[in-house]
């Protein structure tokens, strides 16, 4: 068995590649993080990456992670600034014994000392993204934290191994040296071989209070199916928050087991995965809530292209 999956469609490409790298034998650490960091090449993806959102100063701090799940081992980076690859970075830092989560200034230095090298993150387009959201936000008051999402990825190889890697710019216009859930391990990530993984986007604040990814894999090592893990740990949640914090921002996960089962979660209107397995063709998703459960459905072509033409569409004043 083999098996590769993603949150959003923006995985679609990488996971292409990383799903014959899978089938052909190739290792799950390096099918997940080839797979992230052709997300995180892509210009035209506005939240990972080269090419995502800054902060409110304008800057573009990314954050990113890696974790083994033979070994347990994890690297991580946060607030990282002008370094073409995070997830290459946080890769390398999983193989160290200490200093496994570094962030801003350190994680910089750590990255151009280990010979990663320097690359200008933000590009013209985001900064037309950020031009437009500063004035939008002084006319019509908009929340400057719309926009945002994270792609992460877990894959399955045919020895059995498992690893997850997740890859992102944060909330649009966040504070400078903000981190949300995706380089913290049992919230934006988790993976353990002998279970399964799971892998979180949304508002990284909310995600960070059910420790979502961490919660998934053990009910799935307590029995569940990956989809009643995700579908439980998201609607628990959901409700929790609801009832004690008065809100809740968006939640959606996708897990899979070790025998390549997988499940996906969301409380939102429209979130997109792809999945490849050796039983199922690479198909993108689309899910959708219908009360305590997800249901999901493969996009069609027309919801391809009208996805191919938002990404690129000229940015309105
Ligand atoms: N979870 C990410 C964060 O809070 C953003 C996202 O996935 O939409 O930084």
């Amino acid at each position: 068995m083999w098996g590769i999956i993603a949150t959003w469609r923006m995985a679609l490409e990488g996971l292409s590649e990383s799903a014959s790298a899978l089938a052909a034998g190739s290792a799950a650490s390096t099918a997940v993080v080839d797979a992230v960091a052709t997300v995180e090449d892509f210009p035209y993806y506005k939240s990972v990456g080269y090419g995502g959102l800054p902060t409110e100063n304008g800057d573009v701090e990314l954050d990113a992670a890696f974790m083994d799940g033979d070994t347990l081992a994890f690297g991580a980076v946060g607030n990282l600034i002008d370094i073409a690859n995070p997830v290459r970075v946080a890769h390398a830092l999983s193989r160290q014994r200490y200093n496994s989560l570094l962030v801003g200034q350190g994680a910089r230095e750590w990255a151009l000392e280990q010979g990663f090298s320097h690359k200008a993150m933000l590009t013209d387009r985001a900064m037309q993204h950020y031009r437009k959201r500063c004035r939008e936000t002084l006319d019509k008051g908009l929340s400057p934290y719309d926009g945002h999402d994270t792609v992460g990825v877990i894959g399955l190889d045919k020895h059995g191994s498992m690893s997850v890697a997740t890859s992102t710019s944060g909330l649009f216009m966040k504070k400078r040296g903000r981190i949300g859930d995706s380089p913290i391990m049992g919230s934006g990530f988790y993976c353990d071989s002998e279970t399964g993984a799971a892998t979180a986007t949304g508002v990284g604040e909310d995600l960070m209070k059910g420790c979502v990814s961490y919660e998934i894999v053990r009910r799935m090592a307590g029995g569940m199916t990956p989809q009643q893990a995700a579908d439980s740990v998201v609607f628990e949640l959901e409700d929790k928050l609801m009832s004690r914090f008065g809100r809740v921002g968006d939640l959606s996960v996708v897990c899979m087991n070790r025998n390549g089962e997988f499940g996906a979660a969301t409380n939102i209107k429209t979130f997109s995965f792809v999945v490849a397995t050796a039983k199922q063709p690479l198909t993108v998703f689309r899910a959708e809530r219908h009360q305590e459960r997800t249901h999901y459905h493969p996009v069609d072509d027309e919801w391809m292209q009208a996805y191919a033409a938002r990404i690129r569409a000229p940015i309105e004043d």
